[in-house]
């Protein structure tokens, strides 16, 4: 089977999660399958080896268990970008909008810095909110955004328009 129809068997579907109406895509099988889970951190790696990636920043919380190993296969450091509260040292915050409300998301002011080459990396794109409040943190710090990287993309919800559709790649589409 080829590596991405692999990865997208493996998402599951979880109706009326977390609230009624919603279906929620659940990438733990994904993690579960030792050789899934393999070709997956491969896969985000093809896409980036080359390009001189300096950071690579996962997004709380499912974000990070895909940037950490996708970091230590490019030979990259790892940067966390965390919800408010959760970072001990200094720090910049960008706020987001929500369906009901916003959150906020912060990151270190010494985790990247100027000219540095970055991806972002979470597990999925929806309305790409989260992943563009991430690009203004970059934005801030003078970092060069490579790119935004994700296992599964809903593309019915038109993250990547909002992102700039060329600065998105995904492993698996819905
Ligand atoms: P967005 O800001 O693009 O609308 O939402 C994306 C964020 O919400 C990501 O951090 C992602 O982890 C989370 N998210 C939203 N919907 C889902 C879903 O159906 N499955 C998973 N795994 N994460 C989701």
């Amino acid at each position: 089977m080829p590596a991405m129809d692999a990865i997208r068997a493996r998402i599951r579907d979880v109706p009326d999660f977390p609230k009624k109406g919603i279906v929620f895509k659940d990438i733990t099988p994904v993690l579960q399958d030792a050789a899934t889970f393999k070709l997956t951190v491969d896969a985000l790696a093809d896409r980036w080896r080359g390009e001189r990636i300096a950071k690579v920043v996962g997004i709380e919380s499912r974000g990070f268990i895909f940037a950490a190993p996708l970091a230590y296969a490019l030979g990259a450091g790892l940067t966390i970008v965390r919800k408010p509260g959760k970072l001990p040292w200094e720090r910049i915050s960008e706020a987001y909008a929500l369906e009901y409300g916003q959150d906020a998301l912060e990151l270190h002011i010494d985790a990247i810095g100027p000219g540095d080459r970055v991806v972002v990396v979470d597990d999925l794109l929806a309305t790409g909110g989260t992943a563009e409040a991430v690009g203004r943190l970059v934005a801030r710090q003078g970092a060069q955004l490579c790119g935004y990287s994700f296992v599964v993309e809903l593309a019915f919800l038109n993250g990547r328009r909002r992102l700039g559709s060329e600065q998105v790649s995904s492993l698996v589409t819905f």
